[in-house]
Formats: structure tokens, C-alpha cells, sequence
């Protein structure tokens, strides 16, 4: 029934999600979790994250990580630190790996590319992720030809005026957007995303956000909610709405029906179990943290951020305990998009 999202224009789809914000519709969840059993059986694709960075040349405003922010403190794991952190998660079983930082001028550039073939070099059967912002095309390139599989961009939202709102002159949603068609041409399984919640995002701004995925048709879409972080300009707005996130879980899902969708930690920091429910509106995926417990202190994006404990031995076989009591199955493999499973790898374990 929710289908109709495919053929929706934009003042249809804010009037749709503002008929869902304080509650999502049963139906809608029903629907968006059946779409996932339908890609991906009641499988929970396990990712481990390593945080390599916290220093940032970017100055979103939204973002504890901000270059303006004087305040924190900032770390950056060597390339040891961060082979060591991949290690310890292959050797856990896990094969899929999300490599995620602030914009640091030291790792864009040749360093990232020895790294990506130094992982795969030693681990060709995992799959690599990135994260670390817009880079240029010639860099992209490099980085998939050393082993990248992925990559994750979130645009943040849609609205160039609203994008305006969240970041400084001189960050552009246009360049966002370039970067995204870049990497799928590139041949990447291309992450987008956004906030919910973030300061002056209305309705109508979320179904803009919709008809960019539905133009785009990225194999990963990264949500979760706004959560104000104490030393920046939004320290005082109000965290994104749980209800709301959830609703815009579940039409991603309906609209991408394949798409890989986390259960983002943003929302089980926002929500006992928030995790738990984004899984049950169609979310398929978790991600572990593997940073070293030390540095997982100055990666705050935001406040009150979860998993100081996730990612270790212990930790891990929790989270495995709770994708099975919740129902569902970890699923350990590389845990590629439909589009480019690779027949000899298992993608089941
Ligand atoms: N620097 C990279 C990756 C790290 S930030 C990048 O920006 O792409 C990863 C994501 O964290 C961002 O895309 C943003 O959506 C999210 N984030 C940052 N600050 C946040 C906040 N205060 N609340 C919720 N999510 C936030
Ligand atoms: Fe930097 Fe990413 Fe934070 Fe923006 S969201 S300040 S690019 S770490």
C-alpha cells in the first residue's frame, strides 16, 4: 500500500510524513519490515566502525567535531592503530568495515590509498567502507582502485536554503551532490543520508529528502536523529524526534526496498532499544564500534553518545545475543547491496 511512495510528489510525501510524525503508521512499519525480510530474509548485517580521526576542517555547525570547536580534544589513530582496530574485528568474524573521520588533510590523500591496499592486501575477502567527507574525483578514484568497496556521504539534507542553515558559506549542497554521482560512477556502493530533526527542517524539507534518494538510488542510506552537541551553535536545540526518525526509516525502506539502512548508534543514543526499533522499521544493519576505548571519548558528534562498550569481545557477542532475542539473525559476511554480491564470497555465516 505504501508503494504510492514511488509515484509521490513532494507536497504528498510532507503531507504523508506529517500524518506519521508522532506515531508511524502500523502499516507503514509492517510494510517497510516486510520489504526487508523480502531482500534480506531476517538478516542483520554487522559493519565495525573505526573512528580514525577527530580533527576536522570542515565546520558544520551541527557537529562537535567542527574545526571551530576549541574545545575538544582531538586524536588521530596511525595507520597501525587503525589495521589493528580491522584485525581485531576479523578476527571476531566480522568482514565488513566502516573507516570513518572528520575531514583531516592528513589522511585525504596518498596515506588513506596505502592504507585501503595495506587492509585488503591482508584481508582481500573483507570489505572496506569510507567515510571522510568530499574528496576530489582523482582521489575517489585512487581509493576504489586500492580496494574501496564503499562509501558513505550523507547529504544532510535536500534543501540548498536549508543546507545553508547547517553549514558555513563555502560548504554547498551542489558539491555534496556532485561527490555522490561521482562515487557512483566511480563504481562505488554509495552511501546518502540525513539528520531528522536538525534546526529548521520542516516536512516539506524531508520529502525533498526522499525525492533526492528516489533520483539518486544510493545502495546505503544513513539516518538518525539531530542531537544537539554542547560546544557548538545548535547546543540548544531540540534532539531530533524518535517517532520521526523511525517514520523516515520506514519510507526509505519502502522507497529503496534493497537499500542497506543502519539502525544508526545516534538513535539507540536517543532511545532505550532505539536501535531496536529502527531494526524493526526496516533497518538491516548495526555497526559495531571498534575504536580503541580510549579515543572513543573525542569522537562526540554529538552528546550523550552510546557504545563505550560495543565492538569488544564482550560487547559484540551481547549485540549478537540482541539481534537473536530480538528475532533476527547477525549476519557476519561482507554484507554487500544486492546489486553487487559476488557469487564466490558467502554472504551468510
Ligand atoms: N566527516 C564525515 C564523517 C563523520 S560525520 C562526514 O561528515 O561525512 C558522520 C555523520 O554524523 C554526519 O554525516 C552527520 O550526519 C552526523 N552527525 C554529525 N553531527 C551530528 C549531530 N549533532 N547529531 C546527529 N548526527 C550528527
Ligand atoms: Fe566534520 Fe563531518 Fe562533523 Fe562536518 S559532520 S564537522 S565534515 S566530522
Amino acid at each position: 500500500m505504501y508503494d504510492m511512495v514511488h509515484r509521490m510528489g513532494k507536497a504528498e510525501l510532507a503531507a504523508l510524513i506529517a500524518r506519521n510524525q508522532n506515531a508511524p503508521d502500523p502499516a507503514l512499519l509492517r510494510e517497510a519490515a516486510l520489504f526487508r525480510d523480502r531482500h534480506y530474509g531476517r538478516r542483520v548485517i554487522l559493519r565495525g566502525l573505526v573512528e580514525f580521526s577527530s580533527h576536522c576542517r570542515m565546520d558544520c555547525y551541527y557537529c562537535g567535531l567542527r574545526k571551530s570547536n576549541r574545545r575538544i580534544r582531538r586524536y588521530r589513530l596511525d595507520a597501525d592503530q587503525i589495521l589493528n582496530c580491522v584485525r581485531d574485528g576479523y578476527r571476531r568474524g566480522l568482514r565488513s568495515f566502516v573507516l570513518q573521520g572528520g575531514e583531516d588533510a592528513y589522511y585525504q590523500g596518498e596515506r588513506m590509498v596505502l592504507l585501503v591496499a595495506r587492509i585488503k592486501g591482508e584481508m582481500p575477502d573483507a570489505a572496506i567502507t569510507l567515510s571522510l567527507g568530499e574528496l576530489p574525483a582523482d582521489l575517489f578514484r585512487a581509493l576504489k582502485e586500492a580496494g574501496a568497496d564503499r562509501y558513505l556521504l550523507r547529504h544532510e539534507t535536500a534543501d540548498d536554503a536549508h543546507f545553508a542553515r547547517l553549514h558555513p558559506p563555502g560548504q554547498t549542497l551542489s558539491s555534496r551532490k556532485r561527490c555522490l554521482y561521482r562515487l557512483r560512477e566511480l563504481g562505488y556502493q554509495v552511501g546518502a543520508g540525513f539528520m531528522v530533526g536538525s534546526p529548521g527542517q520542516t516536512h516539506e524539507i524531508l520529502a525533498e529528502d526522499l525525492l533526492f534518494l528516489r533520483e539518486l538510488q544510493p545502495h546505503m542510506v544513513g539516518i538518525g536523529p539531530f542531537l544537539p552537541q554542547s560546544q557548538t551553535p545548535f547546543a540548544r536545540e531540540t534532539p531530533g524526534s524518535l517517532s520521526l526518525t523511525l517514520t523516515m526509516l520506514a519510507l526509505t525502506r519502502v522507497l529503496l526496498p534493497s537499500v542497506l539502512l543502519p539502525a544508526t548508534t545516534a538513535l539507540g543514543t536517543l532511545a532505550q532499544d532505539g536501535r531496536g526499533l529502527g531494526l524493526a522499521a526496516g533497518a538491516n544493519v548495526l555497526m559495531p564500534n571498534l575504536t580503541p576505548i580510549g579515543q572513543r571519548g573525542g569522537y562526540l558528534l554529538y552528546d550523550g553518545k552510546i557504545g563505550i562498550d560495543d565492538g569488544t569481545e564482550e560487547g559484540l557477542q551481547q549485540m549478537l545475543q540482541s539481534i537473536r532475542a530480538a528475532g533476527y539473525e547477525p549476519d557476519l559476511s561482507r554484507g554487500d547491496h544486492q546489486d553487487f554480491r559476488q557469487e564466490t564470497t558467502p554472504y551468510y555465516l
